[in-house]
């Protein structure tokens, strides 16, 4: 059965059916609006798990960082701090959100890809999608980063001979064996493909743009969120959470320094054919260089509403467009984690009632 548009005009789109849209859509429906009807919720995945269901295959929850509960996921009687760690956390986080999407009836639509939004006569919008358009008075954008890995360039790298890729692409360590790999980015995910790397790899290299300490505590990341917070308000490019965190000095964690593989050294200036090489002219020879070296938020169908600031990014505040009030990010800067996706939801429903409210009083 192909994909249809539940209404053509509703009061609010939300774009994106991850843990941010999800949240945002649970809200106004306790808020009281109804789904496929007051407000639509679009996704392009083929299956419910927003970005985690395109995650790799080894990806465990309790190798992940920690992956909150939506609101109300209690009422389904499961809890992810409780799930089956030995699944793929892609098919658990799968299989729970969509358990969670049919227990609260949020009829997610899809799959459809939302192309473009601008604004049309009379303050609303027009949501176009490759299935049609829909007309709204509030847009949610909760498409999150997945799709846009970001590489930071570095001269050579268009020479290099062996395989190159970003994080999405990583499928499974065996793709990697007997090879030299050098592994960029000082985050989780490069600690994650390091340790499954250790006995399947011929050498793995570690490089990062700071050096790593495994020291992460409350105090350093409520301080990183609110750097984000910061950047996210002025408009300007949202610094990394784990660049300014440290990584969680977690026993899997240490014991990989103390065996050596998650031993981090400085950037490399240059990459050649077989390998990289530093500025002080040591050079390692490498077969594959994996990027995990983070992630842009998607934001291209939103050109046509000129959010952008001289500084490069998006003003937003409370998860609302600072340039224009009916147009809310969730899931941005922040709230790029689960439970700010959480939190997001809340804040950003109540401001769009209250904008919907304050629509209904221009109305009458
Ligand atoms: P997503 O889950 O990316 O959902 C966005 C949805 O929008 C997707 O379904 C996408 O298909 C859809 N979409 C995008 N563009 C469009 C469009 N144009 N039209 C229609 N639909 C669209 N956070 C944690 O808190 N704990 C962790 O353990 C953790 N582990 C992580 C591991 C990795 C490898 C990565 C990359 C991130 C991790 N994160 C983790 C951060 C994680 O991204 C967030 O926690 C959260 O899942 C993001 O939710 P989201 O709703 O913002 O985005």
């Amino acid at each position: 059965m192909s994909t249809t548009l539940p209404v053509t005009d509703t009061r609010v789109v939300i774009i994106g059916a991850g843990q941010a849209g999800l949240s945002v859509a649970y809200h106004l429906r306790r808020l009281g609006l109804v789904p496929a009807k007051d407000f639509v919720v679009l996704d392009r995945g083929p299956r419910p798990g927003g970005a985690w269901q395109f995650r790799w295959e080894s990806l465990r929850l309790d190798t992940a960082h920690k992956v909150d509960d939506l609101p109300g996921m209690s009422e389904l009687g499961v809890s992810f701090a409780t799930a089956d760690q030995t699944l793929p956390a892609r098919d658990v986080v799968g299989d729970y959100y969509g358990r969670y999407e049919r227990h609260f009836g949020l009829e997610v639509v899809r799959p459809v890809e939302v192309t473009r939004v601008a604004r049309v006569d009379g303050g609303r919008y027009e949501v176009e999608t490759n299935i049609g358009t829909v007309r709204t008075d509030v847009v949610v954008n909760a498409s999150g980063t997945w799709a846009r890995p970001f590489r930071p360039s570095y001269p050579g790298a268009e020479t290099f001979s062996g395989i190159q890729i970003s994080t999405p692409e990583y499928r499974t360590a065996s793709d990697f064996a007997g090879l030299d790999v050098v592994v960029v980015g000082g985050g989780t995910s490069a600690v994650g493909f390091l340790l499954e790397l250790e006995n399947v790899a011929s050498s793995t290299t570690w490089v990062t743009r700071r050096p790593v300490e495994f020291a992460m505590d409350e105090h350093s990341r409520v301080a990183a969120v609110e750097r984000a917070d910061a950047a996210a308000r002025a408009g300007l490019p949202i610094p990394s959470v784990s660049s300014g965190t440290g990584l969680p000095a977690s026993p899997r964690n240490v014991a990989g320094r103390d065996r050596g593989v998650l031993v981090d050294r400085e950037m490399f200036s240059a990459i050649e054919p077989d390998g990289v090489r530093w500025a002080d002219g040591s050079f390692q020879h490498a077969d594959a260089v994996i990027w995990a070296t983070g992630f842009r938020a998607e934001l291209a169908h939103l050109a046509p509403l000129r959010l952008r600031e001289s500084g490069g990014g998006v003003a937003v505040e409370r998860g609302r467009s600072l340039r224009d009030p009916n147009i809310f990010l969730a899931g941005f800067g922040p709230q790029a984690s689960t439970i700010g996706a959480n939190r997001a939801g809340r804040l950003v429903a109540t401001q769009i009632m209250d904008a919907l409210a304050a629509q209904n009083a221009r109305a009458t």
